[in-house]
């Protein structure tokens, strides 16, 4: 793993193996980690208002005021009204604080020299400066409404996902399902520097060739799952563009009120299996297709033009499974079946020829309109 991505992990063993040090070394006093450095801002600050701690730490009010509360109860802090203000309230410490504060400072220096102990001292110099300007940051970025949706990947130009139609196809990140067999996964797991795509630059590309391209694709991983991807696909389809999205139909509610709310005009529902089989391939146990069940409902009233897509995969498919699935799927308008091997991950193989018509066999059974794609399979059909 990349230094960068192992440094929230060493901050958060820092602050754990602290707190663990001071709890340990405060219970004498009846004080925890968490209020020692409300006590002493108090402490150097004397005075100082609720809010400005709150402010000056990056707490949120309901903190602070639990734990001056208990500071309070424990005698090692007063609430005065302000001379200037009476509606204003200042904090200042007891007499009790006052005679502990030695031993407090005491502990904090004594970890200090622990944790630092062997490291050049202009180390620790450099290190402070940037921890205090990541602090800050952080601080700054928490406070944030930021609801926007957020693209990970953008495949400028694509031919053949939405048929006919000359599509730019867009990813969110993260996913509800954990497939072993997903070629997803630098979606699903980010690392802490994958920086997300600037959504100004998406913008001035689809509003430059609004007149050239058809549609706007969202592909797995699963774009559902993003409740603030609403807004973006409304300012798409003001555009003029068609809206494809593919979903692995774990979300019927949302999926009905963006077909409802004419925000998506084609939906490639992604199905992974047969019932029976469902959560050991989406790496759910004991999952309830329920849910999927009713994706399709959805579709196969008609509301909106779609297709079902099943990537075959020897590993997960056998004959039996197909034929549950064919019987669960029975009604649709269309099946897509697809299975290429170049896109298959490690310990999972593409079906092969006589695979593939054997599937094809079993599905036209009870669903008429089926077809295959994929580059293995192209003799007298889709490729
Ligand atoms: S549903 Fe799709 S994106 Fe999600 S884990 Fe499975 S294969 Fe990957």
């Amino acid at each position: 793993m990349a230094r960068q991505n192992d440094l929230l992990m060493d901050i958060s063993i820092l602050y754990r193996s602290t707190q663990k040090y001071y709890d340990k070394k405060l219970a004498n006093l009846s004080l925890t980690y968490a209020q020692l450095p409300i006590l002493i801002a108090i402490y150097e600050e004397e005075g100082i208002s609720m809010q400005k701690i709150a402010l000056d730490g990056g707490y949120d009010k309901g903190t602070i005021t639990k734990n001056v509360q208990k500071l309070v109860n424990l005698g090692y802090v007063i609430v005065q009204s302000s001379i200037k203000d009476k509606r204003a309230k200042e904090l200042y410490t007891t007499d009790k604080t006052k005679e502990v504060m030695n031993q407090i400072y005491s502990i904090r220096r004594n970890w200090w020299k622990h944790i630092i102990q062997s490291i050049p001292s202009k180390k620790i110099e450099e290190f402070s400066y940037l921890y205090e300007d990541m602090a800050e940051n952080a601080k700054v970025f928490a406070d944030k409404d930021d609801e926007q949706v957020q693209f990970f990947d953008h495949q400028k130009v694509d031919l053949s996902f939405y048929t006919d139609k000359v599509s730019t196809v867009l990813s969110t990140a993260g996913c509800n399902f954990r497939c072993k067999h997903c070629t997803k996964r630098n979606l699903i797991f980010l690392n802490e520097n994958r920086m997300e795509l600037n959504l100004e630059d998406i913008k001035n590309f689809l509003e430059k060739r609004k007149d050239i391209y058809d549609a706007v694709c969202l592909k797995e991983p699963e774009p559902l799952m993003h409740q603030e991807l609403a807004p973006f696909l409304r300012y798409v389809k003001k555009l003029g563009y068609l809206v494809k999205i593919q979903t692995n139909g774990s979300y019927p509610d949302r999926l009905k009120s963006w077909i409802d709310q004419k925000l998506i005009d084609f939906v490639s529902l992604d199905i992974k299996n047969a019932p029976s089989y469902y959560g050991e391939t989406i790496g759910i146990p004991n999952f309830n297709t329920d849910i999927i069940t009713k994706s399709i409902e959805i579709l196969k009233k008609g509301q909106i033009d779609y297709d079902i897509t099943i990537t075959l995969i020897k590993e997960l498919h056998d004959t039996n499974r197909l034929k549950e699935m064919a019987g669960w799927l029975k009604g649709v308008k269309q099946v897509t079946l697809m299975s290429n091997p170049s896109t298959m991950v490690e310990n999972y193989h593409a079906f092969d020829q006589n695979e593939m018509n054997e599937a094809l066999h079993i599905f036209k059974a009870v669903i008429p309109n089926i077809q295959i794609k994929g580059e293995a399979y192209v003799s007298g059909r889709e490729a």
